[in-house]
């Protein structure tokens, strides 16, 4: 199975998250073999997108949330909002997150805990920057942002983890990663993953690549047995592209059961 993840970011209002949610549904009228949707509109829009998508194959997921259950922490969102409004998995950590708003690695192990705690499914994201990879620190990068996010994170038995490998200099400025360069740092997460949370059965952990995917190089990485998918922010919001990636994967899907 391939999980196809749509991060609409700050990039719609309401009304458009909503004919976004309906033109995906209309399109996957009729396929057989689907891969596993999760969008991730802004917080405003839950709400009536998850009008249009319950019942369907495509679930919902929040694109941050706070690390508290409740209390005076004005403007932030509580994991219980989250999971009275039937969401499943929240994105922790995302880069934008990281470089804009100064979200630490402390926060984001913290956002972790609480995310299992109740009940979602995190979507960690991890990635170095442009900068980091010259130096040659990406595994390093990659692996202090695992342990930190992860330390004393109890995964429930039977929890799902994702984790989105998104090389920073890759997300939207339309340079992406090579296949085979995700595909390394893909097996050196679940080479981590397996140590540090030795219960975590493989197939709970899905390791998904992020950074610039879009109709035109999604199939590149969706092929590969280690990329269990793709996390996909600007190409996400435009109906012709998801589609694209969305068929890239259904063909990924078809190739890998006629192996
Ligand atoms: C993202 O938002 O996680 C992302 C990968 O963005 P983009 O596809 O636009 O690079």
């Amino acid at each position: 199975m391939k999980t196809i993840i749509g991060n609409w970011k700050m990039q719609v209002g309401v009304r458009e998250s909503v004919a976004l949610a309906r033109g995906m549904l209309q399109n996957l009228r009729g396929k057989k073999v689907l891969p596993e949707i999760i969008i991730c509109p802004s917080f405003v829009a839950l709400s009536d997108v998850r009008k249009i998508v319950t019942r369907s194959h495509i679930a919902l997921g929040a694109q941050d949330l706070f690390w508290e259950e409740t209390g005076a922490y004005t403007g932030e969102i509580s994991p219980r909002i989250l999971t009275e409004l039937g969401i499943s998995f929240v994105l922790i950590g995302h880069s934008e997150r990281r470089q804009y708003l100064g979200e630490t690695d402390e926060m984001i192990g913290k956002k972790m805990r609480q995310a299992f705690q109740s009940a979602l499914t995190p979507v960690l994201c991890v990635g170095e920057t442009a900068e980091e990879r010259q130096q040659g620190k990406t595994q390093e990068i990659v692996e202090q942002q695992l342990q930190a996010a992860l330390k004393g994170v109890m995964i429930p038995s039977g929890a799902q983890l994702f984790i989105a490998y998104e090389p920073r200099w890759a997300i939207g400025t339309g340079v992406v990663a090579t296949p085979e360069d995700a595909v390394a740092v893909h097996r050196e997460i679940r080479q981590q993953i397996s140590t540090l949370i030795p219960s975590l059965r493989a197939e709970n952990l899905h390791v998904l690549y992020g950074g610039s995917v879009d109709g035109s190089n999604a199939y590149a990485f969706l092929r590969e047995k280690e990329v269990d998918g793709v996390l996909v922010g600007g190409a996400s919001v435009k109906l012709t592209q998801m589609q694209e990636v969305l068929s890239a994967a259904m063909e990924a899907m078809e190739g890998a059961a006629h192996q």
